[in-house]
């Protein structure tokens, strides 16, 4: 199964304000809730804070010297980081105007000082609660319903980081595309339900083959898709070829008389600096190695390595 933010880890509250009394006493306050308090005394502390440890909930104060609240709040909505994070600002200020502008610079929630402590726990929480369920349906959103792998949109946001890291670092990395074979006449054999279950017999066997680090994701109808990081393509073809002997081996109760074979197309590089190739060109050599997997006889392993003429040949064209 994918492995998303963990959500049994104690919640993160980030506290940014100027005045060491009110960190002091929130710390104290919410010494029995279940957070984990960090604190920060600046506007620009918080942000950089904000950025390392992506909070749950920032707590913000308004009037601070340099940086005031509205500044910190303008560019935390500003950055990729930590524009989802909730901020409930914290304020002496009791303007409505300065709360409609903290709301519309995407404040959740606004408590004026001084304030009452259990009021505060109370909109700490439902802050909390909304955050871990925003946060649920954003991992759904990237998860393919009956795989329980990563979906398509997924892949290609990790495909790109990837493929932009391995240039940057120089490291290892390959990419599998999996099909199964002759996949359209177990359907029309023995209907859909049987079909299913081997779809999800094969993301079995994928995340019981694969690393924590793996990205392992349904790519569309009966087509996988790995992206190995760290790997080099001759590592990468020793695991995807025990991925396909397994699903070779395995008995379907449906239909105990046909086995179910995959073909695999990888691409990788043991040194990534030399290869400077866009996602969709790592796609298209790993589509190649798959297509003459098939004309080879389904049922086996092709690689190649980034960097060979033969795939550079292959990109140009
Ligand atoms: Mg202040």
């Amino acid at each position: 199964m994918p492995d998303g933010e963990s959500t049994t880890e104690t919640p993160k509250v980030l506290i940014i304000d100027d005045s060491i009394d009110v960190h002091r006493l929130l710390t104290a306050r919410l010494r029995s809730e279940p957070i984990e308090i960090v604190n920060a005394s600046s506007g620009l502390d918080g942000i950089r804070v904000a950025e390392d440890v992506e909070p749950a909930l920032i707590l913000l104060d308004l009037d601070m010297p340099e940086l005031d609240g509205f500044e910190v709040l303008r560019q935390l909505k500003d950055n990729a980081t930590t524009v989802n994070i909730p901020v409930l600002v914290l304020s002496g200020l009791t303007d409505s105007q300065d709360k409609v502008t903290a709301f519309d610079l995407g404040a959740i929630d606004y408590i004026t000082k001084p304030f009452d402590i259990i009021e505060l726990r109370v909109r700490i929480r439902a802050a909390l609660k909304l955050n871990s369920l925003i946060q649920m349906l954003n991992k759904r959103a990237q998860i393919d319903g009956l795989s329980g792998l990563w979906n398509r949109k997924y892949f290609d946001t990790r495909l790109k980081e990837s493929v932009d890291s391995v240039a940057r670092h120089g490291r290892a990395l390959t990419v599998a595309l999996v099909d199964l074979d002759h996949f359209k006449s177990v359907n029309d054999t023995y209907g859909h339900p049987a079909g299913d279950t081997v779809i999800q017999g094969l993301s079995r066997i994928i995340t019981e083959h694969s690393r924590s680090t793996d990205v392992c994701c349904r790519y569309g109808g009966e087509e996988f898709a790995i992206i190995m990081p760290d790997t080099s393509p001759d590592a990468a073809q020793i695991v995807c070829d025990r991925i396909r002997e397994e699903l070779k081996a395995k008995t379907w109760s449906r239909h105990p008389e046909r086995q179910i074979t995959g073909s695999f197309g990888l691409v990788g590089v043991s040194d990534g600096s030399a290869v400077k190739s866009a996602p969709a060109a790592w796609l298209e050599a790993a589509d190649q190695n798959l297509y003459t997997a098939k004309s080879n006889g389904r049922d086996q392993v092709v690689a190649s390595d980034m960097a060979a003429p033969k795939v550079r040949l292959a990109e140009a064209g």
